[in-house]
């Protein structure tokens, strides 16, 4: 993917990495490690760059009754 793509806050460009993200899913900790995202370097704005995929992975990680997983 090489569209460029802006932050809605500050408007400045935003930049693709891959980490680990946490999140809290019914009081439940859920770790998602090699997520891509997009960060906004001028303001700190972070926004992923495929969010349903990332909620698909998040739920069913819950579901299964693990507390990470890894993106693929
Ligand atoms: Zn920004």
């Amino acid at each position: 993917m090489n569209e460029e793509r802006y932050c809605p806050i500050c408007h400045g460009k935003f930049v693709e990495k891959e980490g680990t993200k946490s999140h809290e899913m019914f009081k439940k900790e859920i770790v998602i490690h090699n997520v891509p995202y997009l960060h906004c370097d001028n303001c700190g704005e972070e926004e992923y760059l495929y969010e349903h995929k990332v909620n698909m992975l998040i739920r069913d990680t819950y579901r299964s009754g693990l507390s990470e997983a890894d993106y693929v």
